[in-house]
């Protein structure tokens, strides 16, 4: 029988029936991913030695009756977290033959738990894009139409877990780059809240707003991925120090009552008549189940996107100074002096886009500019989460489609890399206010997957899981898979 699209606790099942061992199951990973990885692109770096040593010692761990849910179950981890010893290249020519001396704390989480780490998926460079077409090594592709895109960044670990390479991955989050991707793959997929998983190594893209989260095929998954990943860590300074719940308690079928609140501007324009039926039909099933759906209002929705590209410029203008040849990385062979060394190796080692975003975030930050945007765009940023705030008091959460669009062609964007930034209409609300946010399969639209999105207050990821989960029970579009050998 194939394992390729069972669920990790499908997987957990019968590897605790010793129906499975760890290591057939790693090798099935493997072996899924040699036939297709040349077709979809999802990693960057495959670790089977790796592997194999983690999948023995889980194969310990439960002979010797360890019950950590996870145990001997492959993740595959997008390549800006730090892993000790395996190439970490964020997808950056400059970061070329980086190993890191250090796990990051969520990767250190997952070893802890006995997961079998498979290798480090693809991304956009640094994590700055909606498609994963920005990666230095390539576009990856999404399963559903090798044509099209995954989403982005974290298109490879979305790409992973949708073709049945790993059952789960883990993506960074910085304006959707964990749910959009979710979203056009028909994963689930989850930003925290800001502060519920350590950054600690995770390369910085924008401090402010990055978060690590799951990708998982359905719900349980992605809680039980989650208790794994979350939790205060004395490493990262802004990661919050309050107990995590066990999310799996939160998995019940019962919304009765649930207020769910859809801002209008979320429905409105430039979101396809497809993705809005799609969604609308969605929200039609939590209504059924005994949520209450009104419409609302986030005015300041069609402010989020600049306010973003002004912010996470800023942010990464200052966290990409440390590129500089010098301790790590590329190296140019040019070489006329020091400031030589450290501009060539930067013209050299970053992509276009990357050097796009830092200039637009040089120029913002500088004096008699900073007031102009950086400073205005803060103001945007708590205008934001005041009008959440408000919404909040009615609502038990909010909803609507993750992504405006269903997934596009490969190149579509490729003369407008403005209009691709409206990927992120939908999802930069929640970064902005910091909260946490899933994205469900809710159908499809010409073929393609349709994300519902729902965005819950901060540290409520419970009722998050909840709605997320009483609408899967609900559909079985989740048990859809792709159309790829
Ligand atoms: N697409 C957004 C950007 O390009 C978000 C990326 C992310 O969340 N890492 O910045």
């Amino acid at each position: 029988m194939s394992l390729d699209f069972l669920t990790a606790h499908e997987l957990a099942g019968k590897l605790r029936s010793k129906e499975i061992s760890v290591r057939q199951l790693t090798e099935a990973a493997l072996d899924r991913i040699r036939s297709l990885d040349g077709a979809v692109h999802a990693f960057i770096t495959v670790d089977e030695a790796g592997a194999f040593l983690a999948a023995d010692h889980a194969q310990k761990r439960l002979d010797d009756g360890d019950p950590s849910p996870l145990l001997g179950i492959p993740i595959a981890v997008k390549d800006n977290m730090c892993t000790r010893g395996l190439l970490t290249t964020c997808g950056s020519k400059i970061l070329e033959g980086y190993k890191p001396s250090y796990n990051a704390t969520a990767v250190q989480k997952l070893h802890d738990a006995g997961m079998v780490l498979i290798g480090k998926t693809n991304l956009d460079e640094f994590a700055m894009g909606s498609s994963t077409e920005y990666s230095h090594y390539g576009p990856s592709h999404n399963p559903w139409d090798l044509d099209r895109v995954p989403g982005g960044s974290s298109g490879g670990s979305a790409a992973s877990v949708c073709a049945g390479m790993t059952p789960l991955a883990l993506g960074s989050d910085t304006g959707g780059s964990i749910r959009q991707p979710a979203a056009l793959t028909g994963i689930v997929g989850m930003k925290p809240t800001y502060g519920r998983v350590s950054r600690y190594g995770l390369v910085a893209f924008s401090s402010s707003l990055d978060q690590i989260g799951p990708f998982a095929r359905d719900v349980t998954d992605c809680a039980q991925l989650l208790n794994v990943i979350c939790g205060h860590d004395e490493l990262d300074a802004t990661s919050l120090d309050m107990p995590v719940p066990d999310f799996t308690r939160a998995l019940s079928k019962d919304v009765g009552g649930l207020r769910i609140g859809v801002p209008k501007e979320f429905m409105g324009d430039g979101i396809e008549a497809g993705v809005r039926d799609t969604v609308q039909a969605a929200l039609g099933v939590l209504e059924q189940a005994g949520a209450s759906i009104e419409e609302a209002s986030l005015p300041s929705t069609e402010y989020g996107v600049a306010t973003y590209y002004i912010i996470a410029p800023c942010e990464a203008s200052s966290n990409l100074a440390r590129y500089d040849g010098v301790r790590f990385g590329y190296r140019t062979k040019s070489d006329a002096g020091h400031v030589d060394l450290v501009e060539q190796t930067r013209e050299e080692g970053f992509g276009e886009e990357v050097k796009r975003r830092i200039l637009i975030g040089t120029y913002a930050l500088s004096a008699g500019y900073y007031d102009a945007y950086y400073l205005h765009a803060q103001k945007v940023r708590t205008k934001m989460r005041m009008e959440f705030e408000e919404l909040f008091e009615r609502f038990d959460v909010i909803a609507g489609p993750t992504s405006p669009t269903v997934a596009f062609k490969i190149g579509e964007f490729d003369d407008d890399p403005l209009s691709l930034k409206m990927a992120d209409l939908l999802t930069i609300p929640a970064n902005m206010l910091g909260t946490c946010a899933i994205s469900v399969n809710c159908g499809f639209s010409e073929g393609l997957p349709v994300g519902l999105q729902i965005i819950g207050k901060p540290f409520d990821e419970e009722t998050v899981l909840r709605a997320a989960f009483a609408y899967e029970h609900r559909t079985d579009w989740h048990t859809r898979r792709p159309p790829i050998a």
